[in-house]
C-alpha cells in the first residue's frame, strides 16, 4: 500500500492569484500548474511572496483575486479546513506540532477528518514505515523532539490525511544539512510514489533536488519558471539563489 493517495492525483491550477495586506501588494497575479505526479518548487528571497502564495492557495489568508482548481473542481471558495477533504495536505512553516501531545496523538489528529478505522491504522503503519524514528518515539511528547524530528512529524501528520497533493512551506527551515538531506530523501520517495508536491523553500539547492519544475518569485511575481534542471543551470539563478 502507498502512504499517499497518489493513485488519484489531479492537476492543480492556480490562476492570477493576488494577495494584499492592507494596501501592500504581496502577491501579484501569480499562476502555475502542478500536473499529476509533478513536484513543483517555488524559490525566492525573503519577502518574495512565497509563503503568501501558499497560504492564499490554502485559504489561510484572504485572496484579492485568483482562481484555484484541482482537476475539474473549483476550489476558489473552499475554506482552509475543507482543503484536506479535497486531497490537499499542508505542512505549515514552523511545523506547528502540538507539543503537549504524544507523537502518535499528533499523527492521529492528522486523520481527524476521517473515521478512525482499520484503514487509518494502516495509514499510521505506513507513516511509521516512512519515518521509523517516529515509531520509536510514538509515546514521547512532540515538544521533546528535535527540530528535524518535529519536521518529520509535521510531514507525517499531513500524510495521515492520505493527500493527493502535498504542500510544504519551508520544510528545511532551521535544520542542519544532514537533516535537510533526510527531508530530501523523504520528498524523493513521495515523488516516486507519484504524489504531487508543491514545495516553497529559501533553500534552492534542496528545491532543485526535490522537484521537477520550479518557479522563481521576486517582488510578489513569477520572475522565471522552467524545469528544475534548466533553472539550476541559469547563470542568474546560480549567482543569486545558489551562491555559485
Ligand atoms: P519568507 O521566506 O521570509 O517567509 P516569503 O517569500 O515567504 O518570505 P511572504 O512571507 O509571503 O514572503 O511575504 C511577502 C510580503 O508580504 C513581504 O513584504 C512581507 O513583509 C509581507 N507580509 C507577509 N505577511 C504579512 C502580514 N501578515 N501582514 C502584512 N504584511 C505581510
Amino acid at each position: 500500500m502507498k502512504v499517499t493517495g497518489a493513485d488519484a492525483v489531479e492537476r492543480l491550477r492556480v490562476e492570477e492569484l493576488s494577495v494584499h495586506y492592507g494596501g501592500v501588494r504581496a502577491v501579484s497575479s501569480v499562476g502555475f500548474t502542478v500536473e499529476p505526479g509533478q513536484s513543483v518548487g517555488i524559490i525566492g528571497a525573503n519577502g518574495a511572496g512565497k509563503s503568501s502564495t501558499l497560504k492564499a492557495l490554502m485559504g489561510l489568508v484572504p485572496r484579492s483575486g485568483g482562481r484555484i482548481s484541482l482537476g475539474e473542481r473549483d476550489l476558489t471558495r473552499v475554506k482552509a479546513r475543507d482543503m484536506v477533504r479535497h486531497g490537499i495536505g499542508y505542512v505549515p512553516e514552523g511545523r506547528h506540532v502540538f507539543p503537549g501531545l504524544s507523537v502518535e496523538k499528533n499523527l492521529m489528529l492528522g486523520a481527524y477528518s476521517r473515521a478512525w478505522d482499520t484503514e487509518t491504522h494502516r495509514q499510521l503503519d505506513e507513516v511509521y514505515a516512512l519515518f521509523p524514528v517516529l515509531k520509536e518515539m510514538r509515546d514521547r511528547l512532540a515538544g521533546a523532539l528535535s527540530g528535524g524530528q518535529q519536521q518529520m512529524l509535521a510531514i507525517g501528520r499531513a500524510l495521515m490525511t492520505r493527500p493527493r497533493l502535498l504542500v510544504l512551506d519551508e520544510p528545511s527551515m532551521g535544520l542542519s544539512p544532514k537533516l535537510v538531506g533526510n527531508i530530501l530523501d523523504v520528498l524523493r520517495r513521495l515523488r516516486e510514489e507519484g504524489l504531487s508536491l508543491l514545495l516553497v523553500e529559501q533553500n534552492a539547492k534542496l528545491t532543485f533536488g526535490a522537484t521537477s519544475h520550479c518557479i522563481v518569485m521576486e517582488n510578489g511575481e513569477v520572475a522565471m519558471s522552467g524545469t528544475s534542471a534548466e533553472l539550476s543551470q541559469n547563470p542568474r539563478v546560480r549567482e543569486v539563489y545558489l551562491g555559485l
